[in-house]
């Protein structure tokens, strides 16, 4: 791939261009932190704006009560305050502290009531009592406020005034889409999501590595066209299937990316089908990285793989992940904050996530162009590539890749079978390529 980077006079946008570092990735991490998002509404809107200044996406707004599939698109949801007061005016709970204190999707609420009557609206976590759960009833038209326990158990006897300021209106969802067209319209997409308010692992951190990545590719010379998505959870990737399903085709390999911020080893849920081309690679990209890591199977939960790969689709689309959600004690409370997400675990997320991206681009299959018995490799001069000064490839890969390109074996297939790193073999075919040796048969999977 070319490694040409746009020219830009957004110092921003410069920074994260080719070589996001951790801090480039933490500092987006930090900008985002404090915006009230949900699944609707302005939160979304600027994030996305943030993300615009970066990644010239397109920015798309679906209109309140469009059906998508079975879904419907709901009703727009805008906050401004909210608070619980005691009789004193002392606000107890108050939204403009931790944006998690309003369950996300309240209807709005202005009334004074007692405890009791207070009590079944209030959510907290007993096993940390200094964490603000995060909880949001999208489907459900109720309201409630989320504290520490600690601070709920304080709560007197009372006449409490409890606010809700927010609005649920007409309105739309909105999403990002940016696309960097390929050499083919064969796609690799690459979704995360943008709906939760204030927590940054679950998934400002998966945001910001996927904007650098889309940064990275922006006007690079690309022979898949890749299409990165910032979209609500479940209601904006079913949204965005149920409108661009004659897109849906092109797609050949997927990532969602979620949680790639704590201090955890990587973890790849495989696709639905579990063999496909993306789960090979992101396996060999995470082998040959040399730190530790887990595969696991699919499952029909978690983030939007569950919708790209439901039956209909049934996309080749993993999710790359470090804790998988839920398996930190930080999950979905006031905790998943900038302390729990670390700079260095944003770059090696984003720097693995950029070598899966240069394995799918370079994985093809060859054919030998001189397949009764080995070509002589002397005569042709490629020895001084391997023996000389400065090696550039290793014989033996040359050995695997001339026995192995029979057209049949992509490269990541030899360098699967030779136990060599993908770029050892990838090595070695560029050099025999490059000396009429190989042939290129087809840039598909097989
Ligand atoms: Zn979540």
């Amino acid at each position: 791939m070319e490694k040409t980077e746009i020219a830009s006079t957004e110092t921003r946008s410069r920074n994260l261009g080719t070589n996001a570092t951790g801090a480039d990735l933490y500092s987006l991490v930090e900008r985002l932190y404090p915006i009230c998002r949900s699944i609707t509404g302005n939160g979304v809107r600027e994030t996305l704006a943030i993300l615009k200044e970066s990644v010239p996406m397109e920015i798309h707004e679906v209109p309140t009560g469009t059906e998508v599939f079975d879904w419907t698109v709901p009703k727009e949801w805008n906050i401004r305050d909210a608070y619980i007061k005691d009789s004193s005016g002392r606000r107890v709970v108050d939204f403009r502290k931790s944006n998690l204190h309003v369950v996300n999707y309240s209807v709005p609420v202005r009334k004074k009531m007692s405890l009791r009557e207070l009590r079944p609206h209030l959510h907290t976590v007993p096993r940390y009592p200094d964490r603000i759960p995060y909880r949001t009833t999208y489907y459900n038209r109720t309201w409630g406020f989320c504290m520490a326990h600690a601070e709920a158990e304080k709560l007197r006897d009372d006449t409490y005034e409890v606010c809700i300021d927010a609005s649920l209106e007409d309105g739309h969802l909105t999403y990002g889409e940016f696309v960097v067209p390929g050499e083919t319209r064969e796609e690799v997409l690459l979704s995360s999501h943008v709906c939760h308010p204030s927590m940054c692992n679950d998934n400002l951190s998966a945001v910001a590595v996927m904007a650098a990545v889309a940064r990275r590719l922006a006007g690079r010379k690309c022979r898949y066209s890749y299409r990165f998505l910032f979209i609500p959870a479940t209601i904006g990737s079913i949204a965005w299937l149920s409108l661009n399903l004659e897109k849906t085709g092109n797609i050949r390999h997927g990532l969602v990316g979620a949680c790639l911020g704590d201090g955890g080893m990587i973890h790849y849920k495989r696709t639905r089908n579990g063999d496909a081309e993306i789960d090979r690679i992101v396996e060999k990209v995470l082998s040959d990285a040399g730190a530790p890591f887990q595969m696991l199977d699919f499952t029909p939960y978690g983030y939007d793989e569950r919708q790209y790969g439901s039956p209909g689709f049934d996309l080749p689309v993993g999710c790359i992940m470090r804790t998988p959600h839920g398996q930190f004690a930080e999950y979905h409370t006031s905790a998943d904050n900038l302390d729990f997400v670390k700079p260095d675990a944003l770059e090696d997320s984003y720097r693995r996530i950029c070598e899966i991206v240069e394995t799918l681009e370079v994985n093809r299959i060859y054919k030998n162009t001189h397949p009764f018995g080995e070509p002589h490799l002397g005569k042709r001069g490629i020895y001084e590539h391997v023996s000389g000064p400065e090696p550039t490839v290793d014989e033996h890969s040359v050995f695997w890749v001339l026995n192995l390109c029979d057209g049949r074996h992509s490269l990541l297939d030899i360098a699967r079978r030779s136990g060599f790193s993908f770029k050892r073999i990838q090595a070695a075919a560029e050099l025999l390529h490059r000396y009429g040796l190989l042939t290129e048969l087809s840039g598909s999977d097989v």
